[in-house]
């Protein structure tokens, strides 16, 4: 099969070459596919996409114009694809739904770690032979409580996580998985209940129409003062400028995110030479305790194997005229 790879970043080529072995003629191109660039898939079977890329409506319907059959996520996540209309279109979509959840998991608590201990001002001090501790004070995770919103394959491993930490950990979910109640005491709670109780609060749930902005204003209003919120989901799932309200009037003590409701045209980009225009992003960036990475958390080499294999493993499927498991719809 021809296969148009966007958004292809140099640290993931070599995992697709390799995964890849020459079955699958692919070429690979820096630009995120959106309406504008669908052009450059012409001639080509199939599309790999990331992320940042958008496969609205719009550009799905080129798509299929163009002669693409097939569109195969690199990620977990889906909510940039327009599942309906693809459906419509018959145009077959895959993602990679069980990549890595330890490399996000263990991302969430390393941004937990260094937002409470303050560890990226700390290593900027010693750099600068500055051995103060003033203003570096943190807080102990053991007898906290961890509000983990979304106990997927992510959060689950994240409930795991915590409860070795000593966190008594609650959890908010649609569906409730007993080994966790059994395994590490976690204990189900409306999500209302969970704002009010939580110390810290770490975020699992896909963007979905129901989690849309599902932690704004009247949630945050609710949370213990100095809450420490980590978002590794999706950036629409918090109502950034809610966030940024909260953070302002200190309800909010600490905040790190890996993603960002308008991360699309921003993350995965070198932009240290252009004057940055986005205000909120702007706003976070210069608050002490806002920790912001650029939609990291999957990049470990065991979740990029995972990506490159299950990815060609997709394309292998369909090449032969085969359903793959990790189709979208049915
Ligand atoms: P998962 O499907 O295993 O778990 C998601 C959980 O959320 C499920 O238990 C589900 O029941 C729950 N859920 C869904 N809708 C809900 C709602 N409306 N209210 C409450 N709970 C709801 O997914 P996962 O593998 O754990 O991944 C979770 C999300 O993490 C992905 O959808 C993706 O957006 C994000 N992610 C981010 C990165 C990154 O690099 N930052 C990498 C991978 C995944």
């Amino acid at each position: 099969m021809k296969v148009l790879i966007f958004s292809a970043r140099n640290f993931e080529k070599e995992y697709l070459k390799n995964s890849n072995n020459d079955k699958h003629k692919i070429t690979f191109t820096l630009d995120a596919l959106s309406s504008k660039t669908a052009i450059q898939a012409v001639g080509f079977d199939a599309v790999s996409i990331f992320s940042g890329d958008i496969a609205c409506n719009n550009t799905l319907e080129k798509l299929k114009d163009f002669g693409v059959k097939y569109v195969a996520l690199r990620s977990a996540g889906y909510d940039n694809v327009n599942i309906r209309a693809a459906a419509i279109l018959g145009i077959k979509v895959a993602n990679v739904p069980n990549y890595s959840p330890y490399a996000i998991a263990e991302y969430a608590a390393g941004l937990l770690l260094v937002l409470n201990r303050k560890l990226i001002e700390a290593n900027n001090r010693v750099k600068h032979f500055n051995f103060s501790l003033d203003n570096l004070v943190g807080f102990d995770l053991n007898d906290k409580t961890i509000g983990v919103i979304g106990t997927g394959k992510i959060g689950s491993l994240m409930v795991k996580i915590m409860h070795g930490f000593g966190c008594h950990v609650i959890g908010y979910d649609i569906t409730e998985n007993s080994s966790l109640v059994d395994s590490y005491n976690l204990k189900y709670m409306p999500l209302e209940t969970l704002c009010k109780t939580a110390d810290i609060i770490s975020i699992h749930v896909p963007l979905n129409t129901e989690t849309h902005h599902l932690i704004d204003e009247s949630l945050i209003e609710i949370m213990k003062p100095g809450v420490l919120i980590i978002n590794t989901a999706r950036g629409a799932v918090v109502e950034t400028s809610h966030v940024i309200k909260g953070l302002k009037n200190k309800t909010i003590g600490g905040f790190a995110m890996d993603v960002y409701e308008k991360e699309h045209d921003i993350f995965f980009k070198d932009l240290s030479n252009t004057i940055p225009t986005d205000d909120m992003l702007i706003t976070l960036n210069v608050m002490p305790n806002v920790l912001i990475t650029g939609h990291q958390a999957f990049l470990t080499k065991e979740a990029l194997t995972n990506i490159a294999e299950t990815t060609i493993y997709n394309l292998d499927c369909w090449s032969e005229g085969l359903k793959t498991e990790n189709e979208l719809y049915k």
